[in-house]
C-alpha cells in the first residue's frame, strides 16, 4: 500500500524535465489526457490517446515477450476483473487494504494522514490558516460495485485492487492444464482499481491503472535464489529501456515496512521529476496467498513433488509492475530539450525505437510527390507503425516527429524517381543517408532489431 511519497530532489547527474512539460506534451500530441475532459475531468482517471495507446501496448508487448514468451517456465492468463468476493476476504484486502484518512472540519478537505505537509493553508477558518483535522481513520481503498439485479450485501463485489489474486485462484488449473512442474510462474496484465485518497503526479497515482504481474511458485528452500533472479531480470528490463544508473535504483524495504506476510521486498525506483518513486515491487509473499485461499475455499492448493513425494504449499516470488508508471517513467526518461547548431531548440523524445508509437514517418519533400510517398507508406505499414505527413516545411515536420519520438523519417524527393533512393533521417543523431527504396524495409527492420 501507499508509502509516503518522497519529495527527494532530483540528483545533479542528468537534467530531468519538469512534470508540467510532460503533461502538456502528452495532451498536445495525443498521448494521455484527463478522462471525461469535456465534463471537467474526473480525478484519478486518464485516457490514452492515439500515440499513448501505441506506447502502452508496445510496453506491454515487450513485458509479455520477456516474462512469458521467452521462457518455458511461465504461463500467461487473462482473468476477469471481478472475482468472487471471498477472494478479497482471504487476501486480507477487506480487512487491511486501507490508508489513514483525515478531514478538515472547516474546509472539508479530505487527505491522507501521511501527506499533511503538502496540503497548504485552510481557506475556511477565522483568524488562522491551520486546518482543523479530525483524528485519522482507516479508509478502505477497494472500489465496490453490485453484481446482478439485487442490491443487497450478498451482491456486493469489488473491482480488483491487484491483478495477482486471480493468479492464485487459477494456480491449480494452470499447473495441471499446462503440465508445469515447480518452479514455474503465472503472469497477467490487466486493470486494477484503488480508491486512492489523493491521486496525483499525473498518471503516477491513479484510481484506475494497469499492472503487469508475475507470480513465481517455488520450493520453500529456493526463495532467496528466485527473489534474486527476478530482481535481476526486472532491472535488466528497465536498463534495456535506457534507464541509466542515475535514474534507476533498488530500495529494499525496511523490516517495519514489510507487509505482514512478506519475508522480503524491494522496490525498483525511478527518479521522476517529483523524486525517487516505485515503478515495480519484487516481493517474497511466502505461502500466504495459496495458504489463505486453501483455507477460505476449502480446496487444497498444496502440491506433491513427483520425485521426492514431498507435500508442501509453494512459496511465491512476485514481480509487480505498474504499466502506467512504467510508461510515465519512459516519457520522463526520454524527453530532452536540445540546442541545435543553428541556434534553434528542439524537443525530442528519445524513446527506445521498438516502443515508439510511430516507428517510421514518410514525408514527401513536396506535395507533388504525394503519390509515390503514399504508396511507400502503405507498403511499410504492413511491417511498421507508419505515419504519413505532407504538410508544412520539412524542418517543421522533422521537429514534430522528434517531439513524439519517431526514430526514422523517410523523405522522398525529386531525385528519388531517378536514382531509386530515399533519404532516411535518424532521430537522435539527425544524420541522413540515402537508402535504395527496394532495400528500405530490410534496412529499417535491421535498425529496429539492433535497438532491441
Ligand atoms: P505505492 O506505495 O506507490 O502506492 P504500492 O506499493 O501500493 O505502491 P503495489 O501494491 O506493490 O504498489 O503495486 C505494484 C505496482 O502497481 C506499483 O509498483 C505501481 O507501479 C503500480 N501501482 C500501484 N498503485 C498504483 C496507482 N494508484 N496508480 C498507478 N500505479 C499504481
Amino acid at each position: 500500500m501507499a508509502a509516503e511519497e518522497s519529495t527527494g530532489a532530483a540528483s545533479e547527474a542528468a537534467p530531468l524535465p519538469r512534470l508540467d512539460e510532460i503533461v502538456s506534451l502528452c495532451a498536445r500530441r495525443g498521448f494521455i489526457w484527463q478522462s471525461s475532459e469535456i465534463y471537467g475531468g474526473i480525478n484519478g482517471f486518464w485516457d490514452y490517446g492515439p500515440l499513448g495507446v501505441e506506447l502502452k501496448n508496445n510496453w506491454k508487448a515487450l513485458w509479455w515477450q520477456r516474462v512469458v514468451r521467452e521462457r518455458d517456465d511461465v504461463e500467461g492468463i487473462d482473468s476477469s476483473i471481478i472475482a468472487h468476493p471471498r477472494t478479497w476476504e482471504a487476501s486480507g484486502h477487506v480487512e487491511h487494504f486501507s490508508d489513514p484518512l483525515v478531514d478538515c472540519r472547516a474546509c472539508k478537505k479530505r487527505v491522507r494522514a501521511d501527506q499533511l505537509d503538502d496540503v497548504g493553508p485552510c481557506p475556511a477558518r477565522q483568524g488562522t490558516s491551520e486546518h482543523d483535522w479530525t483524528p485519522a481513520r482507516n479508509f478502505n481503498l477497494m472500489l465496490r460495485t453490485q453484481v446482478g439485479a439485487q442490491e443487497d450485501a450478498a451482491s456486493t463485489a469489488f473491482l480488483r485492487a491487484e491483478t495477482c489474486q486471480s493468479i492464485f485462484l487459477d494456480f491449480k488449473r494452470v499447473r495441471e492444464s499446462a503440465r508445469q512442474k515447480l518452479p514455474f510462474g503465472i503472469a497477467q496484465i490487466g486493470k486494477a482499481f484503488r480508491n486512492e485518497i489523493n491521486p496525483r503526479n499525473f498518471t503516477f497515482r491513479s484510481r484506475e491503472f494497469e499492472q503487469a504481474e508475475l507470480e513465481f511458485f517455488v520450493h520453500p528452500g529456493e526463495r532467496e535464489k528466485w527473489f534474486a533472479h527476478w530482481l535481476a531480470q526486472r532491472l535488466e528490463f528497465y536498463r534495456a529501456l535506457g534507464f541509466q544508473d542515475d535514474r534507476l535504483r533498488v530500495r529494499p524495504h525496511r523490516p517495519d515496512e514489510l507487509a505482514h506476510y512478506a519475508r522480503a521486498a524491494s522496490d525498483i525506483e525511478f527518479r521522476f521529476p517529483f523524486g525517487w518513486q516505485e515503478i515495480e515491487g519484487i516481493h517474497d509473499r511466502g505461502d500466504w496467498d495459496l495458504h489463505r485461499h486453501s483455507e477460505y475455499s476449502g480446496k487444497d492448493l498444496s502440491i506433491t513433488d513427483e520425485d521426492s513425494k514431498e507435500r508442501y504449499t509453494p512459496m511465491v516470488i512476485e514481480a509487480s509492475a505498474g504499466v502506467d508508471r512504467g510508461c510515465l517513467a519512459l516519457l520522463c526518461n526520454a524527453y530532452a530539450e536540445e540546442k541545435l547548431p543553428d541556434g534553434e531548440t528542439r524537443s525530442v523524445l528519445r524513446l527506445p525505437p521498438l516502443l515508439a508509437p510511430i516507428q517510421v514517418a514518410v514525408l514527401p519533400l513536396a506535395k507533388k510527390l504525394a503519390e509515390p510517398a503514399i504508396a511507400l507508406a502503405a507498403a511499410l505499414r504492413q511491417r511498421f507503425a507508419v505515419f504519413y505527413d505532407d504538410s508544412g516545411n520539412i524542418g517543421r515536420r522533422y521537429r514534430r516527429q522528434d517531439e513524439v519520438g519517431t526514430p526514422f523519417c523517410v523523405t522522398i524527393d525529386f531525385e528519388s524517381a531517378a536514382d531509386g533512393k530515399v533519404t532516411v533521417r535518424e532521430r537522435d543523431s539527425m544524420e541522413q543517408q540515402r537508402v535504395p527504396t527496394d532495400g528500405l524495409r530490410a534496412f529499417l527492420a535491421d535498425r529496429l532489431e539492433r535497438s532491441r
